[in-house]
């Protein structure tokens, strides 16, 4: 779609008034949207909306869509870019959710979940496939720092160019590749952790490829931040210069637009 058509939609759809379920549904289940202030609920709004708009939904097993699905997915999608500006995930158009969790095969060009129990995938320029039980698990609770909705759209987010392969697109150089030194240096600790047993803040899984790694930081960034700027600081400095927000301060340090 041309860039202006587009824009021009997404202003209309920002201009409908925002439906008072869609508050009772994000207060209920998006733990972070509960405690956000006033003025970062309504940029939230406002990306929500675009993405419960612009994505093709569908249930699967049987399961019926409604609004409480949509805007509890859509709206954590959006509170990973609160911070960007004119992004929703324009490369994902289709998201597929089951009632609970489903297992599926190996194929090529596919994030599948291995090692834990499949609560999702996320496919190179393909639909995103979540598990209800699972986004509300996530979503409405810590969760012990998972996010399932935050680790698939990572992916998502990583494959932007064009690989799912854990490098982040960053728009200063120096900034890459001090991702990449950090990161490296991070996921081998991690591998060392899970190898040992020993539990540290992140998800042993993030061991299994520098795109879980991704996956599993951006879930601990959003779940605990706090947590993640004390025992991770570059790490998180990292993550807060490229989802361009802080979660762990008052009003996520949005930039005034
Ligand atoms: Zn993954």
């Amino acid at each position: 779609m041309f860039g202006w058509l587009k824009r021009r939609k997404r202003r209309r759809i920002a201009e409908q008034p925002w439906p008072a379920q869609w508050s009772q549904v994000l207060t209920l289940n998006v733990r972070q949207y509960r405690v956000a202030d006033e003025q970062l609920r309504l940029r939230w709004q406002d990306v929500t909306r675009i993405i419960v708009a612009e994505k093709y939904w569908e249930g699967c097993d049987g399961l019926a869509i409604n609004d409480e699905i949509r805007v509890t997915i859509a709206a954590q999608a959006a509170m990973m870019v609160l911070g960007v500006q004119d992004f929703y995930f324009d490369n994902v158009r289709t998201i597929l959710i089951h009632p609970a969790f489903q297992r599926a095969t190996m194929r090529d060009g596919m994030v599948v979940e291995e090692g834990r129990p499949l609560a999702g995938q996320a496919w190179q320029g393909g639909p995103v496939v979540l598990s209800w039980a699972d986004v509300l698990a996530g979503a409405r609770s810590n969760n012990g720092g998972r996010n399932l909705v935050v680790h698939e759209f990572a992916h998502c987010l990583d494959g932007l160019d064009g690989e799912m392969g854990g490098n982040p697109v960053f728009d200063n150089p120096e900034t890459a590749q001090r991702w990449q030194q950090v990161c490296s240096r991070e996921f081998e600790q991690l591998g060392r952790a899970a190898i040992a047993g020993r539990r540290v803040l992140l998800d042993h899984y993030g061991a299994s490829s520098p795109a879980e790694f991704f996956a599993v930081a951006s879930e601990t960034f959003f779940e605990m931040p706090e947590r993640m700027q004390q025992s991770m600081p570059e790490l998180f400095e990292l993550m807060v210069e490229y989802f361009k927000v802080n979660p762990d301060v008052k009003g996520w340090g949005l930039r005034k637009r």
